[in-house]
């Protein structure tokens, strides 16, 4: 099916030409051509509400809800009616500088939701955590050491505990060298900050103990889960 040009439907939101048995026939059957006609129509109404280019852009939210509204009334499958209302020749001019205004503001609010949002975390070293042969095997998780001194823990599936989940950095080459960072505290993922003054090339094995509540800082020696960090 051959849609109506483009310039013609602008003209047909003007009624500055009139709808031809043809187009008639075509816009009472395409849906795709009959919304553009509301859409249009609807740009063109605003162009008049205002006459003043000044009174651009209202907040975009209303615009926009006015052209959903304007395409959410386009009648199906009945025929647009047609406009009585004579509009002058100066809102052909209007109405293209209405439309640009509509999509200079979107183009605006794309933009700053954009630069608005937080900046992709800088990953510096990550891990992936595998179960220890006594967890059972869908345990898992991973560890991402952030640019900004943080960690964040993702882990799943671990084991149900009377105590608490606690991450640890231990150094490989001395299994008795290690360092709490913190506690998992029963959420999926948890950022934590990784202890001032500590070298994570060294202290690169990370580990989840269960740990019981018996006030000892200690590692309890019950590892759930490790992974080494690589960069
Ligand atoms: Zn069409």
């Amino acid at each position: 099916m051959q849609h109506l040009d483009p310039d013609r439907l602008v003209l047909l939101a003007l009624s500055e030409e009139t709808e031809s048995p043809l187009d008639f026939d075509h816009l009472a059957e395409c849906a795709v051509c009959r919304h553009e006609l509301y859409a249009l129509r609807t740009v063109a109404d605003l162009g008049t509400e205002s006459q003043d280019l000044r009174d651009l852009p209202p907040p975009p939210e209303r615009i926009w809800q006015s052209i959903e509204v304007g395409i959410g009334q386009a009648p199906v499958p009945a025929v647009p009616e047609r406009r009585s209302r004579p509009r002058p020749r100066w809102l052909l001019p209007v109405l293209a500088a209405a439309a640009a205004a509509v999509l200079a503001v979107a183009g605006t609010v794309v933009v700053d939701r954009l630069a608005h949002r937080a900046p992709p975390e800088r990953v510096t070293a990550r891990a992936t955590l595998s179960p220890l042969p006594s967890v059972p095997a869908a345990a898992g998780g991973s560890v991402r050491v952030l640019a900004a001194g943080e960690m964040r823990v993702d882990v799943r599936n671990l084991p149900l505990t009377t105590g608490f989940h606690e991450v640890w950095l231990i150094d490989p080459d001395d299994l008795t060298k290690m360092v709490a960072v913190g506690n998992l505290s029963d959420k999926p993922d948890v950022v934590l900050t990784v202890p001032p003054g500590i070298d994570l090339n060294r202290y690169r094995l990370v580990d989840i103990s269960d740990e019981p509540h018996d006030g000892d800082a200690a590692h309890s020696g019950r590892s759930l889960l490790r992974g080494t960090l690589t960069y």
